[in-house]
C-alpha cells in the first residue's frame, strides 16, 4: 500500500557522481530531493581508500583534457587536478618494438586513420542513427582488424589497450561501440593520451563527498531500492528493508546491470527491458599499492603487459594495475606479484596493497558497459528514454559512456529534463 504523502519532488536512486550532481542541481533550482543509496558509502564507481601514507582510487580516476563538465564541477567544488604518468607513444613503443621492423605497420596506421575518420562522422548524441551504423554495429572489433589485415605486434598493442580502457575483448565489442568511444577525441591514441592526463588530488571520491555535503536532506545510505511503482500523482520506491519513499518523479542513476534488477510497475516497455536484460559490463579488477621506496613525486612510470595485468602505473609512492577479463578473480598475491614484475619492484618495496573486483560487485555489475554487435543500433534509442514519471541517467547511458565525464554530463541533461517536468503543477 503506497504512502499517500509525497515527500520530495524527485527521488534519486544511486549516490554516484551522476545521482549526486543531479540532486544538487535540482536543489539549487528549488526542488526537494531524496537520494537513496544501497551501499554504506557514497561515490559508486569512484571509491577512494587510504593505504599507509597514500590514498588510492579503486575505480574511476583519470580525468582527460576534454572533460569540460568535470573540470568545471571540480573548480566549483574547490578541488584540484594533479598530473599522472603519461601514456604516450614513448611509453607504448617498447611494447611494440617489432614495429621498427615494420611488416605490419602500414595496415595498422591505415586502420587507425580509418577508425578516426569514421568516428569523426558519428553524431555525438545518437551514433546509432549514422547511415553506416548498422554496418559498423554488425561486426566485432576483431572482425574489423582481420578485415584491415592488422596482425602481429600492432594488433597485440590494440588488444591490450582495448582490454584495459574499454574492459572489453575485441572479439566481443561492437565496432560501433569502439567508434563511439573514440569519437570524443577523435583517434584511439589521441583519445587515450587526452583521457589519461590527471587525477583528482583530493581523491576520486571527493566530488561525490562535496556534492553530498551540499544536500539539505542527507543521502539515505543502506537504502537498496528494489521496486518502483508509479500512478497518476507520483512514484513509490520500495527498499530491501521494505521502507517506502514517495515522490513526484524518480530518477534512476544506476549502472545498467544494477537497473536490470529493479522491478517496475507498470513494467518497462519491452524495448527498454531488452536493453537491460542484454546489458553487460566488462570485468576489470584494480590493484593499488603503497610503496616503501620511492624517489619523490617524479618517479613515474607506465608499463603495458599482455598477461595478468594489462596496464601498471607508478607515481612516486603509489602504484596501480588493471587486470581484465579472466584474470579478474585471481588472488591478491598473484596480482601483487604481477604488479611488482611490471614495475620492477621487489616485495620489500611494497608496503600495502588493496584490490577491488568490479565484476563481482553486485551494485556495479562490472566496470562499464560493453556493447556487443547489434546492441547499440537496437538498444541505443532506449538509453535516455523515460518511463512515465521514472527517468534514467548515469555514465552508462551518457554520450560519454563509461566515464566520469559521462556521469557529470548526464546529470546536467537529467536535471534540465526534470526541471521542465517538475514545474508548479506537475
Ligand atoms: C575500475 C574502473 C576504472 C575506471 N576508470 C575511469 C577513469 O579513469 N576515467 C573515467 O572517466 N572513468 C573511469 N571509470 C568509469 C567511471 O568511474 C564511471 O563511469 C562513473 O563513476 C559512473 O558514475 P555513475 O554515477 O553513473 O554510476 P555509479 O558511480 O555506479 O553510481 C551508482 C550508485 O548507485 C548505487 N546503487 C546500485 N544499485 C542500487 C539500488 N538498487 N538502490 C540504490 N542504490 C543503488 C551504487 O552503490 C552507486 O553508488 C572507471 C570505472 C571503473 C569501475
Amino acid at each position: 500500500m503506497p504512502p499517500s504523502q509525497i515527500t520530495a519532488d524527485v527521488a534519486v536512486v544511486g549516490a554516484g557522481l551522476c545521482g549526486l550532481r543531479t540532486a544538487t542541481l535540482l536543489q539549487q533550482a528549488g526542488r526537494t530531493v531524496t537520494v537513496l543509496e544501497a551501499a554504506e558509502t557514497i561515490g559508486g564507481r569512484t571509491p577512494t581508500t587510504r593505504l599507509g601514507t597514500q590514498h588510492h582510487d579503486l575505480g574511476g580516476e583519470l580525468v582527460g583534457r576534454d572533460y569540460h563538465a568535470t573540470r568545471r564541477l571540480l573548480h566549483e567544488l574547490g578541488l584540484h587536478l594533479t598530473p599522472v604518468p603519461r601514456l604516450t607513444w614513448v611509453t607504448l613503443l617498447p611494447h611494440t618494438r617489432p614495429l621498427r621492423n615494420l611488416p605490419h605497420l602500414p595496415p595498422f596506421l591505415r586502420a587507425l586513420r580509418r577508425l578516426s575518420a569514421a568516428a569523426r562522422q558519428l553524431p555525438a548524441e545518437r551514433p546509432w542513427e549514422h547511415l553506416s551504423a548498422t554496418r559498423w554495429d554488425a561486426v566485432t572489433v576483431s572482425d574489423w582488424l582481420d578485415h584491415q589485415h592488422v596482425h602481429g605486434s600492432p594488433r597485440r598493442l590494440l588488444t591490450t589497450l582495448i582490454r584495459t580502457f574499454a574492459a572489453a575483448d575485441p572479439g566481443e565489442m561492437s565496432l560501433l561501440h569502439l567508434l563511439y568511444w573514440v569519437r570524443t577525441a577523435p583517434g584511439l591514441f589521441t583519445t587515450l593520451s587526452r583521457e589519461t592526463r590527471w587525477r583528482i588530488a583530493q581523491g576520486a571520491d571527493s566530488p561525490a563527498r562535496a556534492l553530498a555535503d551540499q544536500l539539505t536532506q542527507p543521502v539515505q545510505v543502506h537504502s537498496h531500492v528494489t521496486r518502483i511503482e508509479q500512478d497518476d500523482r507520483g512514484v513509490t520506491l520500495t527498499t530491501a528493508g521494505r521502507r517506502t519513499h514517495r515522490a513526484r518523479h524518480a530518477l534512476v542513476c544506476l549502472p545498467l546491470p544494477a537497473t536490470a534488477t529493479l522491478g517496475f510497475t507498470p513494467p518497462l516497455p519491452p524495448a527498454h527491458r531488452r536493453l537491460l536484460d542484454e546489458a553487460r559490463s566488462g570485468h576489470l579488477t584494480k590493484i593499488v599499492a603503497t610503496l616503501t621506496r620511492h624517489q619523490g613525486r617524479h618517479h613515474r612510470r607506465v608499463a603495458l603487459g599482455e598477461g595478468i595485468l594489462t596496464l601498471a602505473l607508478r607515481d612516486g609512492a603509489r602504484a596501480e594495475g588493471f587486470a581484465p577479463g579472466p584474470y579478474a578473480r585471481l588472488p591478491e598475491a598473484e596480482l601483487a606479484a604481477e604488479l611488482r614484475g611490471l614495475l620492477d619492484l621487489s616485495p620489500a618495496d611494497v608496503q600495502d596493497t588493496a584490490v577491488r573486483r568490479w565484476a563481482t560487485d553486485p551494485l556495479a555489475g562490472g566496470a562499464y558497459p560493453v556493447f556487443r554487435p547489434g546492441q547499440l543500433v537496437t538498444h541505443g534509442p532506449q538509453l535516455r528514454a523515460s518511463h512515465g514519471r521514472v527517468h534514467f541517467a548515469g555514465a552508462d547511458r551518457s554520450t560519454w559512456p563509461g566515464t566520469i565525464e559521462g556521469a557529470v554530463r548526464d546529470a546536467q541533461r537529467a536535471a534540465a529534463s526534470l526541471l521542465s517536468r517538475t514545474g508548479a503543477s506537475s
